[in-house]
């Protein structure tokens, strides 16, 4: 029996719902993203949630741009946001956008002019700041809070047409100044804005604030369930007080808490400074937050699905650690990735009793999943990594020294009789024999060895560059460190080295393809890849070696 897993707070309210026949059991949710900037794990969470919940209710989910602030706005971020939601393994029901509501958002506005419950408001900025009042102290009314609801369906057509300037007027709710909600003290609906809007064009030269422009596209695609974070929890009520008083259909909202994440920062404006600073290479960047950076560094859809499941979501803030992600993501890789030999840093082993020329070893692909078995070319001699040879052995050292014995993966086991050194003092060359009898699949030798090192065939090796990323920052939560987060960026965050050596099979590998290079990690091919030289990014080490040198200190 499968064990079952307990509903979040959520679905507990949507099952409450559907058990009350509230909205006829009818669920319908969706995903907002304001297109300024490519989507980050906190968004993959929201997407998880509010498709996943669709999913499990036989409900439906829409994509809405949020497209109410025509200045940061983009198309380049509209198909790099679908493109993301797609390779998540999501599926839109519909795809609306919030600027396709202006027309009907304005009647809204009007309507509430003609009910005596919105002004046009001549203040600046600063003095409606002024008039806000504070916790403690009830605001003032503004001088043009009484005009009349004629003067004020003249003023918002005026507006509307071009007539003023941006900051000249804005339409305001009348709710009440003194009110304990600071957001309800006759909050902003409409602003003047004479910018270009990457769908409506110049049509519109007054844009409505997202507190009034939500709630009502919620409703009028008629959301059953709003589902935002959690610092939009004292907006409800006024998202609540706009649906009430044009009395249209009444979309619920519900909050949880942000999903954030150690080493790194989760929010558009501080990835764009990394971006547009060059302290990424792109948003795409393999170290980035980002799903594109997290796909192209190798990181699987089905592991970000498996840590917004296994996560789940809070009603409280909190940090998760990022080693739960690569967790998942090796999880995932462990069963799809097929396991091949790179040499990351090779020295040279000669096999001086050899004399076979070359041999083909067959060898399987993934023994978690099987998938079959390659050819892998032997020869006399070979590169290994120099981590796998040491002059003098310490105990439970299982790898090279001479004298000792070793597997080689796959082929034979090889004895150390010798090694050179350059004049520097470095280790150039190991020499070898090896054991005819003790071939991988039928071994005959009766010798046991404790190790097995990964090797390539040195004429057959092709090279190749390979991307070795680590965290970001230097510390777990750079937002709440002193000062600038940027002064938390770790300097060695991408390690390059340009001449690794990897088996054949390889060479036919193709953009995005992941591999486990045995005993080194897990690596994608990176899209900079070209026909002559191969790219890989290391997606993730095998364990979580982070933790040990931070234990170490
Ligand atoms: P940021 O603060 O990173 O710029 P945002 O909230 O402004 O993010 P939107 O495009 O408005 O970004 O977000 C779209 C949806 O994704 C919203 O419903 C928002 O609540 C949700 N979302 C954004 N960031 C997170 C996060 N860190 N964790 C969970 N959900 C998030
Ligand atoms: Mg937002």
């Amino acid at each position: 029996m499968s064990e079952e897993k307990s509903l979040n707070f959520i679905e507990e309210i949507i099952e409450n719902d559907i058990a009350n026949g509230v909205n006829g059991g009818r669920i319908h949710t969706r995903f907002p993203p304001e297109p300024n900037g490519y989507l980050h794990i906190g968004h993959a969470t929201s997407i998880c949630l509010n498709f996943g919940l669709a999913k499990k209710y036989n409900g439906k989910c829409n994509l809405r741009f949020d497209d109410t602030n025509p200045v940061t706005e983009d198309t380049e971020y509209v198909e790099s946001i679908k493109n993301d939601i797609k390779w998540l393994g999501f599926e839109w029901d519909n795809e609306f956008y919030a600027s396709d509501y202006f027309e009907q958002l304005y009647q809204f506005a009007v309507t509430l002019i003609n009910k005596g419950l919105a002004y046009v408001d001549d203040s600046t900025a600063d003095e409606i700041a002024a008039q806000k009042g504070s916790t403690v102290t009830p605001g003032t009314n503004s001088p043009y809070r009484e005009r009349s609801i004629e003067e004020n369906l003249r003023l918002f057509q005026e507006m509307r047409d071009g007539k003023y300037q941006d900051g000249e007027k804005t339409l305001r709710a009348k709710i009440d100044m003194a009110h304990p909600n600071l957001l309800l003290r006759d909050p902003l609906m409409y602003r003047i804005k004479h910018a270009h809007h990457h769908r409506t064009g110049d049509k519109w030269c007054i844009y409505p604030m997202y507190d009034y422009a939500h709630g009502q596209s919620d409703s009028i695609e008629q959301i059953t369930h709003s589902i935002c974070t959690l610092e939009f929890i004292h907006h409800r009520p006024l998202y609540n007080w706009f649906i009430e008083q044009l009395g249209i259909f009444p979309s619920h909202q519900y909050e949880f808490a942000r999903r954030n994440l150690t080493y790194t920062v989760m929010s558009k404006r501080k990835l764009l400074q990394l971006v547009n600073e060059k302290h990424v290479a792109g948003w795409d960047d393999p170290r980035m937050p980002t799903v594109s950076g997290m796909r192209r560094r190798g990181y699987p859809a089905a592991a970000l699905r498996q840590f917004c499941d296994t996560v789940g979501i809070a009603k409280r803030e909190n940090i998760v650690d990022v080693g739960l992600l690569e967790f998942c993501v090796r999880e995932q890789l462990n069963q799809t990735a097929d396991r091949v030999m790179a040499v990351l840093d090779p020295v040279k082993l000669t096999i001086s009793n050899y004399s076979l020329g070359e041999e083909w070893m067959e060898i399987e692909n993934n023994p978690e999943t099987p998938n079959g078995t390659r050819k892998v070319p032997f020869s006399k001699e070979l590169w290994i990594e120099r981590e796998d040879f040491m002059e003098v052995a310490p105990k439970k050292y299982f790898r090279l020294a001479p004298d000792m014995m070793v597997r080689l993966k796959g082929a034979y086991i090889v004895k150390c009789d010798d090694f050179k050194k350059d004049e520097n003092g470095n280790i150039i060359e190991i020499i070898c024999s090896y054991i005819p009898e003790s071939r991988s699949g039928s071994d005959t030798s009766g010798i046991h060895v404790k190790g097995t090192i990964h090797w390539v065939s040195i004429p057959h090796a092709k090279t190749a560059e390979v991307r070795m990323y680590d965290r970001l920052f230097k510390v777990e939560d750079p937002s709440s460190e002193d000062g600038d987060f940027k002064d938390y960026i770790n300097p060695d965050s991408l390690h390059i080295l340009p001449n690794v050596y990897i088996e054949h099979a390889l060479g036919s590998a193709t953009s995005g393809q992941s591999f486990q290079f045995i005993r080194k990690g897990y690596f994608s091919v990176d899209a900079d890849s070209t026909a002559d030289k191969l790219i890989f990014n290391r997606t993730v080490t095998l364990k979580d070696s982070w933790a040990k040198e931070v234990k170490k200190g």
